[in-house]
């Protein structure tokens, strides 16, 4: 039988908890994806790792070995105890008790003066999106980022602009960083079992976007205003927005060669950033 998937009866158990619903608590059983994490995360001893949800502390011993530092934060304090229980002897090991989507990362990355920082989760699926949103737009100095997320949200995350299943976050994504897939991860492997599907995924932070804008604010702006209404042209969704009229909005796409019907979702990152770079 699989040790992780022994640690966390027993846990569980011991302290005679069970997982909560409401902070997303599906917890790693399975071996050979808890491999395939620190492995593409590709940990060693000079980095310092930011662990987002570490639970029961199933990933986060694995990077303890790997890593030179691991700094887990962690909002359920039933799971303080028992990190603290777990972790609290080994010297490369920091606990913060808080909201991720508090804690001040840059702070935080500034004050542990490491060069290379990776952060690595298993997160709790009802705010994926807001995390990785943060992570990306905080502007940390992370090398990347490698986690669990709904096999949903990872097909979305690591489209291709442009390609059926992007969305606005696709663009952003691909703006910040080169996305890859890792492993598909079917739902036996936790406990509780999600509901969902899920998927591991690595993304690379570039040093430095791959197209030139002049506004970052505008930019998103445009984005967002075009994948509102999903179904609407991109000219409606322009122009509703009140980011131009309709004849500057329909000169643009013509000078880019591009149908008046176009779609967001049919544009690349290098369209949209001329776009953007007209308003
Ligand atoms: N890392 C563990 C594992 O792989 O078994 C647990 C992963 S579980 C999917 C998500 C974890 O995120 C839980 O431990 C949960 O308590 C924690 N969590 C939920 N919301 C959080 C938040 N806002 N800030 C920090 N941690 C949070």
């Amino acid at each position: 039988m699989e040790n992780a998937y022994k640690e966390t009866m027993f846990i569980l158990k011991k302290y005679n908890i069970s997982a909560s619903k409401s902070l997303g608590q599906n917890f790693l059983i399975d071996d050979n994806i808890i491999e395939n994490i620190v492995e593409a995360a590709n940990i060693t001893k000079d980095d310092l790792v930011i662990e987002i949800g570490p639970g029961l502390g199933t990933l986060t011993a694995r990077l303890l070995e790997k890593a030179k530092k691991v700094i887990a934060i962690e909002l359920d304090n039933r799971m303080i105890n028992i990190l603290n229980d777990r972790f609290s002897l080994y010297e490369n090991f920091e606990l913060i008790n808080e909201d991720v989507l508090k804690v001040d990362l840059k702070k935080l990355i500034s004050k542990n003066k490491s060069q290379n920082v990776k952060v690595v989760a298993n997160l709790p699926y009802y705010i994926t999106t807001p995390i990785i949103m943060k992570l990306l737009e905080d502007k940390l100095e992370i090398q990347s980022i490698t986690v669990m997320v709904q096999k949903e949200v990872a097909k979305r995350l690591t489209a291709k602009p442009g390609d059926k299943l992007s969305g606005a976050i696709t663009y952003s994504v691909n703006y910040y960083c080169e996305p890859e897939e890792v492993v598909i991860v079917p739902n036996s492997s936790f406990i509780p079992e999600p509901e969902v599907e899920s998927e591991v995924i690595k993304l690379n932070l570039r040093k430095e976007p791959p197209i030139q804008i002049k506004s970052e604010e505008i930019f998103f702006k445009l984005i967002k205003v075009s994948f509102m209404q999903r179904r609407k042209t991109l000219i409606n969704g322009i122009t509703n927005s009140g980011l131009m009229s309709k004849e500057e909005c329909k000169e643009i796409l013509d000078k880019l060669g591009l149908d008046e019907r176009v779609r967001g979702e049919n544009l690349n990152l290098d369209q949209f950033a001329q776009i953007a770079n007209k308003i």
